[in-house]
């Protein structure tokens, strides 16, 4: 008898091993329907025209309110040139320190951003190494260190030489290269709206802001497919935006297009890990495409850089009227 009900046991613990209820079988589907996405800030400070501290000091406040609101892990990209001004070097490094503050990693972009398709490359090598000095400072606040380079208008060398060349420096650096899957052109979209708002014209916001939206999500689209196209699968992704007042007044809106789209957040190092990101990537060129362009193009696929979505003629316009 208590063989039999020994057997009994195990036969019913089998099953019900074999057979999870339905409600765990939900959130497994779930949980594979799930897109994930890391974000990245670039130019911090200041992307685009630069203003004055105390207004810098608002935008950066809300910007940063707004990233840890949504619990986005995100890595800021410094330029340290932008924190010298005259009478301005202790209030700018105590905005930069807003981010450290709240917990965000920073990373390196060059001092200057530097283009490194114009730049020699002793003098770019150089410029990366100044950029170090106060991101590692506030870093060591938290005990930690600059681990991520992100190359200025993503440009990684015009030749292949060069490529390899600065590569292998930032590796004897320990820099890990952060790759950009998908952008928005919000720097185009910033231009036109700061300089609107510097002179109270909220109609010219308005418009400029629901552009934005409509791009982001059209770039999402593509580069949605395309990641399917190249892998099969919708990767973790790298999302390039930039820090501005464009994006310190909306970064709401945009979080919940991203989320409405069916995204997590999580960290760069978490994004990293896809295995997409150790696929060859040969490309070397004036561009700064993003690296899905790039990978299709060491596969020999056919790149779509062309079929890329663009900003609305006019932004394009008034873009190059302010410039
Ligand atoms: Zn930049």
């Amino acid at each position: 008898m208590r063989l039999f009900l020994s057997v009994l046991i195990i036969l019913v613990l089998t099953l019900a091993l074999q057979d999870p209820p339905k409600r765990v079988l939900a959130n497994l589907e779930e949980a594979k329907d799930r897109k994930e996405l890391a974000v990245t800030f670039d130019d911090l400070p200041l992307n685009g025209r630069q203003f004055e501290a105390e207004r810098l000091k608002a935008m950066t406040t809300k910007i940063v309110a707004s990233i840890k609101k949504h619990n986005i892990p995100a890595v800021g990209f410094v330029n340290e040139s932008q924190l010298y001004r005259f009478g301005e070097i202790d209030q700018r490094i105590a905005i930069l320190k807003i981010w450290s503050d709240s917990g965000l990693e920073l990373g390196n972009h060059t001092f200057s951003h530097m283009s490194l398709n114009v730049t020699p490359l002793e003098t770019y090598k150089e410029d990366t190494i100044r950029g170090e000095t106060i991101t590692q400072m506030l870093l060591a606040q938290s005990g930690k260190k600059i681990r991520y380079f992100r190359h200025p208008y993503l440009r990684t060398g015009a030749t292949v030489d060069i490529k390899d060349d600065f590569e292998k420096f930032l590796r004897q650096r320990s820099y890990t290269v952060a790759p950009v899957t998908i952008e928005n052109s919000d720097w185009m979209y910033n231009l036109v709206y700061t300089t609107a708002k510097t002179r109270g014209d909220s109609e010219t916001m308005k418009e400029t802001t629901k552009q934005y939206l409509n791009h982001t999500e059209a770039m999402f689209d593509f580069f949605e497919k395309l990641s399917v196209e190249l892998t099969g699968y919708q990767i973790k992704h790298i999302f390039l935006l930039h820090s501005n007042e464009l994006n310190a007044d909306n970064l709401d809106s945009v979080v919940d297009l991203i989320k409405r789209r069916g995204y997590n957040f999580i960290s760069l190092e978490e994004a990293l890990k896809d295995k997409v990101y150790t696929l060859p990537n040969t490309y070397a060129g004036k561009a700064g495409p993003s690296w899905i362009h790039r990978w299709m193009h060491t596969k020999g696929m056919e790149v779509k850089l062309k079929q890329e979505p663009e900003p609305s003629e006019m932004i394009q316009k008034m873009y190059e009227k302010e410039l």
